[in-house]
């Protein structure tokens, strides 16, 4: 065991403060990496805000991790000292079900292993996030990071608003010739509108900001519809492939299914804490139209979108700050005022 130091969450309203706990030693499978950026994902705040039931405190949250691997087990193989790499949601699963067997870790029957707020097969010890100064973890959930070093803060949401945002991309084929609808622009929707765009697809933001109209436009998307604007709600019925819905808040579900045309799918990945109103039968019987949810991304994805993001010089737009502005930094989150990533500077943790 290595004590490991931490900032986090000492209750629901608390505010974070430092923390220290032991890691497991390096397994011969395992990599440690010393972190030096985390990004700030509004499931932080869901989980450490006791959102999502009740967490066990201390709550170290980050899931959106990238450092350098400072040790190695014997027998890893992808992995050298010194590389940069990065760990997301996910540290373990099964290996065996169906999903794992699929590279769709993140729906394993047996249950995945969460990067916080799980329970960790190998010690039993509760799982802790990316706000501290290393992570221990088997190499397979490690992943590697192709952009140019002076990236890495901005390389850091890849790991999870990337992901999350990249997987139903593919699953439901945005590409050339498709209408994508990307709803909410904050940490998970600005890499929507980048990925989208990158793929080839038409790409439409949904915001209620007017503010960011044009931030929408030059974060790639081809058209802006201020979601509040029934007039402007009405002008795209029935017409779009796909719409991925990242807002954190309940939302009425029957404006986004009238603008899908026949066979077309409005995927859920934002999770708030109130239910949606479901749309009316007949809006989605008279179209086939479909609502589906989307989980992360599986390991194999999450690299094949990391290096995507490399070769096409795509990364977040952030706001970093030192672990002491974390309290702050949630409140705006919840205000919807970031553009579009805070992402901390693990170089200002307190370690002694
Ligand atoms: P975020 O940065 O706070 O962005 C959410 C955006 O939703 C806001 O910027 C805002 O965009 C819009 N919004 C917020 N409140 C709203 C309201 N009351 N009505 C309408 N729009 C509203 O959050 P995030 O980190 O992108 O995460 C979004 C959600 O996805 C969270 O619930 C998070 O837990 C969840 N999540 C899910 C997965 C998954 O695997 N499915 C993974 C990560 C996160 P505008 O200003 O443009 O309207
Ligand atoms: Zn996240």
């Amino acid at each position: 065991m290595t004590i490991a130091h931490a900032w986090a969450a000492h209750e629901a309203h608390g505010p974070f403060a430092p923390f220290s706990f032991e890691r497991r030693t390096l397994e011969p499978n395992d990599v440690r990496i010393d972190i030096l950026y985390c990004g700030i994902c509004h499931s932080d705040v869901h989980f450490a805000r006791g959102e999502w039931g009740d967490p066990h405190y201390p709550c170290v949250p980050g899931h959106e991790i990238v450092g350098r691997i400072s040790a190695v087990g014997n027998a890893v193989t992808n992995f050298k000292i010194g590389d940069l790499a990065g760990v997301g949601c996910l540290v373990d699963s099964c290996g065996h079900c169906g999903p794992c067997g699929h590279g769709l870790e993140q729906y394993c029957e047996v249950g995945s292993t969460g990067t916080y707020m799980s329970t960790e097969a190998q010690s039993g010890l509760p799982t802790y996030g990316g706000y501290s100064n290393f992570i221990v973890v088997r190499e397979h959930f490690a992943l590697h990071i192709k952009h140019e070093e002076s990236d890495l803060p901005a390389v850091a949401p890849l790991l999870c608003a990337g992901i999350t945002l990249w997987s139903p991309l593919r699953h439901w084929q945005a590409g050339p010739g498709k209408k994508v609808g990307i709803v909410g622009i904050g940490g998970l929707g600005h890499m929507g509108v980048k990925l989208a765009r990158a793929l080839g697809a038409h790409v439409v933001a949904f915001t209620t900001s007017p503010g960011k109209v044009e931030e929408a436009k030059r974060l790639g998307a081809h058209e802006v519809i201020i979601s509040r604007d029934t007039g402007q709600m009405a002008q795209h019925v029935g017409s779009f492939d796909l719409i991925i819905n990242t807002v954190s808040a309940k939302q009425d579900l029957e404006m986004y299914a009238r603008l899908l045309k026949l066979d077309s799918t409005l995927v859920l990945v934002g999770a708030g804490t109130e239910k949606h109103t479901s749309p009316d039968a007949f809006t989605l019987l008279m179209k086939r139209r479909s609502i589906a949810g989307s989980a992360i991304g599986g390991i194999s994805e999450t690299q094949e979108m990391l290096d995507f993001c490399a070769e096409h010089g795509i990364t977040s737009d952030i706001e970093m700050i030192p672990v002491e502005k974390v309290d702050s930094a949630y409140n705006r989150i919840v205000a919807s005022d970031v553009k579009y990533r805070f992402v901390i500077d693990m170089g200002t943790l307190p370690t002694g």
